[in-house]
């Protein structure tokens, strides 16, 4: 008999693990790959992304769920800067990249798969891999555990099991069944942080295939052509439709208006630091102070020539036309598309290939100081199979180790 049976070897059941491992108790984590962390070695392009440097109100408030709240004692408890500390401490030097993301110095999400072995080890936690559990069976507030690999019984059984994105790695949805056996409420699952599918004729024709921007804003617009949503970050256009990190942080809203709308229309502003007064002057002024240039040439300070020779192609305005020569009407409608340039989307790429999903078990049935279940005692949900999740920057990973952290603590006490 064990006093916690953990499944799932992802991050929030490793944190979990060794948390509780390091009280003294008697734990066994079981999981079904033949290593641990699977999907947390393909994270962050395989640097893993593992927080970032936000303080507990800033991150509640970044999250793109109306529950965040629900965050806040886990956070507290074991937040970005004790993620930090946890690794620096187990010697994995870390580094801050651009908009507050945290990597390991040596990029290789590898070294967290190190610790958390060693630490495994440390704390004697007893490790299954290879082994499915298929069921599990809860009476008299005691846990049997059903696995491809023999039967188990504990005091605690903790679900660690992750959404159903990427299944490859594991992740299928074998939580959010027992979750559902035992009468808890699975909120609608869905893709979050995942490209934006487009069968515009700008995307079929393929004739900006591959150009990528940096720090531009795109726009989910309402029947109305008011934008509903706007995001800011680089972006990327492929040959199915627009991917890179500000379409993936629109995407579950792009995915909510579709189902309503069947498609929807975002725009993308190329250039969000100047705004549309200033870049109609600067076009004006550039009819005089470049009149003898091409509006191509004067146009490359600004833009990505393949983009400016697709806009004036678009306006109809000659190849080679002297910008001297370019209607003063002709240069603010250019201005306007530049700020304004409008792309239908019918899709977003489906959970199974989506980088995070959304939905899970539900929080009003959970404990926020503990993830134990409300309605079954000694049942606990942390990480990714609980409706909670984050933009792509570290937040994810946060909310797995923050939740198991705080579940593998609580039962240390009990
Ligand atoms: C490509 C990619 C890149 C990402 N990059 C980042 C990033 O840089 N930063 C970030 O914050 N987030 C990132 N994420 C999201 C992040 O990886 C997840 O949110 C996080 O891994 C969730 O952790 P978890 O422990 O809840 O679940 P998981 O990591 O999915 O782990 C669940 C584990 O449970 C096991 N399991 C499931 N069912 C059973 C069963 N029946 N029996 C036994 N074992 C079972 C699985 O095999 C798996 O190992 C990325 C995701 C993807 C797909």
């Amino acid at each position: 008999m064990y006093d916690a049976i953990i499944i799932g070897a992802g991050p929030s059941g490793l944190m979990c693990a060794v948390t509780l491992g390091s009280y003294k108790k008697k734990v066994l984590l079981i999981e079904k790959n033949p290593d641990i962390g699977k999907k947390l070695r393909l994270t962050g392009g395989g640097r893993c992304n593992i927080t970032n440097f936000k303080d507990v109100n800033t991150f509640i408030n970044s999250l793109p769920i109306k529950s965040g709240r629900f965050l806040y004692h886990a956070l507290t408890l074991f937040g970005p800067k004790d993620i930090w500390d946890y690794f620096e401490k187990r010697g994995i030097p870390l580094k801050i990249e651009d908009n507050d993301r945290i990597f390991p110095k040596s990029n290789r999400a590898l070294d967290f798969i190190d610790v958390f072995n060693r630490e495994l080890q440390n704390n004697n936690v007893q490790l299954l891999t290879n082994t499915e559990v298929t069921d599990i069976d809860i009476k008299d507030q005691f846990t049997t555990v059903y696995t491809t690999n023999g039967t188990f019984t504990a005091s605690n059984i903790v679900i660690a099991t992750g959404g159903v994105s990427y299944p490859h790695t594991g992740s299928n949805g074998f939580g959010h069944k027992i979750a559902k056996k035992f009468n808890h409420t699975v909120t609608e699952l869905y893709p979050t942080e995942s490209p934006l599918i487009s069968h515009d004729e700008l995307i079929v024709s393929r004739t900006l295939q591959g150009l990528s921007f940096k720090d531009i804003t795109i726009s989910l617009l309402d029947e109305n052509n008011k934008p509903l949503k706007t995001q800011t970050g680089d972006l990327i256009i492929t040959h199915f439709g627009l991917s890179g990190p500000a379409s993936l942080r629109l995407s579950q809203f792009v995915y909510h208006y579709i189902k309503d709308h069947n498609k929807a229309k975002i725009t993308i502003d190329f250039l969000p630091t100047l705004n549309i007064e200033t870049l109609k002057q600067t076009f004006l002024q550039l009819k005089n102070t470049d009149k003898t240039k091409t509006l191509k040439t004067s146009l490359k300070s600004f833009l990505p020539e393949r983009l400016s020779e697709h806009l004036i192609s678009k306006l109809n305005i000659g190849d080679n036309l002297k910008i001297g020569d370019v209607a003063k009407q002709t240069l603010l409608d250019l201005a306007i598309l530049v700020k304004n340039f409008p792309i239908k989307i019918h899709g977003v790429n489906p959970l199974d290939v989506a980088f995070v999903t959304g939905g899970g078990v539900s929080l009003k049935e959970l404990n926020p100081k503990t993830m134990e279940s409300k309605l079954i005692p000694n049942l606990y949900f942390i990480g990714e199979v609980c409706d909670l999740h984050g933009y792509t920057g570290g937040y994810n990973l946060t909310i797995a180790l923050s939740t198991g952290y705080t579940c593998g603590y609580y039962l240390g006490q009990k």
